[in-house]
């Protein structure tokens, strides 16, 4: 028996599931997630001795791969000051800067601790300054784990209901009547946005989106549709939120919102922005920031919020995400996706990305819309996987998740990779 058997028994027993979060488990793909001891770079050793390629690099946040030197000797300086004062220090200043330099529809920022209370406090504050209940979402978006927004959601609630997550609400424990207030669309339909906006006109709050969808496989907003929502939004009074937990800080130096040439009303980071540290924030107009307690009435709070080393380790990580590391990544991405194309199209899959995201779908063409991804064949997902982790290069466990690249790949790694992801398809498609 390995070590990682050995140690997933002795979770099962004490963590349901024996992970601390589902996505991390193997439920969708079959076998069981190897433990994993510690990461150089681009690569992860288990506990086993076995060294995998990373392309979760820990579901978006490690951009840079693993235990970077800069980020390390920034979060080692912080920790031996202190780990948490709940007081204010000169770093979370740093960062506000930061994060308002870069993303330019940001005037304001707080910091939080995690992308699930990044949009949740974001969805209050729409709520609390237009005065209207009801938010939009799209099919096959994630924005966390909070009640309001696990309806028809993506990611691990889609991957563990065998992609069927359109029930209302999307998990036992959500109230009806909170769900209530949670109107969906499916993506990249302008048209049905509108419709919403019209048939509830004045009540609608906000429309929360990824830019980019990264949690039913990477899917890009149709030209014009981000434009759309963002026209419908200003004639409707709503606001326009943006979830760039995923996209913030990787697509483009100022998020998806730079690469689109759009502005949204409120903004949520996590992941890339505290480099693998327990770090988010949401950000936006200053005249609807302002209305965040204690300047206005609308709480929200947190006793961890601008944690000193995980900001460290977020600005850490901003200082050196410069031009030159998205010309890496976009040439990275390229890369594997130029190595792959003929295997894609010849195994009848198809190939998405944008930037240093992108997923294989098991599907002839890329998918643009929920219903669409879940037309995939899941079972040749599932072998691919295996195949894949097998031949040592670690995929997102889920047809409904994106892959994730990172700066410290090399030219080697990156043909390790298309080496490894041409012959699990074939594995694939052996079966
Ligand atoms: N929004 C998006 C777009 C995400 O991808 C995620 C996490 N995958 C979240 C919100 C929630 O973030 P967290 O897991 O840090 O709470």
């Amino acid at each position: 028996m390995s070590r990682s058997s050995r140690l997933l028994a002795r979770a099962k027993e004490v963590i349901p599931g024996g992970v601390n979060s589902p996505v991390r488990a193997f439920k969708a793909v079959g076998g069981d997630p190897p433990f994993i001891a510690r990461g150089e770079g681009s690569e992860m050793i288990d506990v086993d001795g076995h060294r995998y390629i990373d392309l979760i690099a820990s579901w978006g946040p490690l951009i840079l791969g693993h235990a970077n030197t800069a980020v390390l000797g920034a979060t080692m300086a912080a920790a031996s000051r202190g780990s948490s004062f709940g007081a204010p220090t000169e770093g979370e200043v740093e960062m506000a800067e930061e994060i308002c330099s870069r993303v330019a529809s940001v005037d304001k920022v707080r910091l939080c601790s995690s992308g699930t209370e990044a949009t949740m406090h974001a969805m209050r504050l729409a709520r609390g300054f237009t005065g209207r209940d009801l938010v939009i979402k799209f099919e096959g978006c994630y924005h966390g784990a909070h009640d309001a927004m696990l309806v028809k959601a993506g990611s691990g609630v889609a991957t563990f209901s065998d992609g069927k997550a359109t029930t209302e609400p999307g998990s036992p424990g959500v109230p009806t009547d909170v769900a209530k207030n949670t109107l969906v669309a499916p993506y990249n339909d302008a048209q049905a946005v509108e419709d919403l906006l019209k048939a509830h006109d004045g009540k609608v709050a906000a429309v929360m989106l990824e830019p980019v969808a990264g949690n039913m496989g990477c899917i890009a907003p149709a030209p014009g549709y981000l434009d759309a929502l963002r026209a419908l939004c200003t004639k409707h009074g709503a606001l326009l939120i943006f979830d760039e937990v995923m996209t913030g800080f990787r697509l483009a130096r100022g998020g998806a919102q730079e690469l689109f040439g759009v502005q949204a009303d409120l903004t949520c980071m996590g992941k890339v922005v505290g480099g693998g540290y327990p770090l988010a924030a949401f950000g936006g107009r200053v005249d609807i920031m302002d209305r965040l307690s204690p300047v206005g009435p609308v709480y929200q709070g947190g006793t961890l919020s601008g944690n000193p080393v995980a900001v460290a380790a977020g600005l850490s990580t901003l200082r050196q995400l410069d031009n030159a590391a998205y010309d890496r990544l976009e040439q990275v991405g390229a890369g594997i996706e130029k190595g792959l194309a003929s295997a894609v199209a010849y195994h009848g899959c198809s190939f998405k990305r944008v930037g240093s995201m992108f997923t294989i779908f098991f599907r002839d063409t890329a998918p643009t819309r929920f219903d669409e991804v879940q037309q995939c064949d899941l079972d040749a997902f599932g072998r691919f996987f295996r195949a894949a982790l097998s031949g040592g290069v670690y995929m997102p466990p889920s047809q409904y998740e994106a892959a994730f690249l990172n700066t410290a790949m090399t030219d080697a790694q990156v043909n390790k990779v298309i080496d490894g992801l041409q012959s699990a398809l074939v594995a694939a498609m052996q079966d």
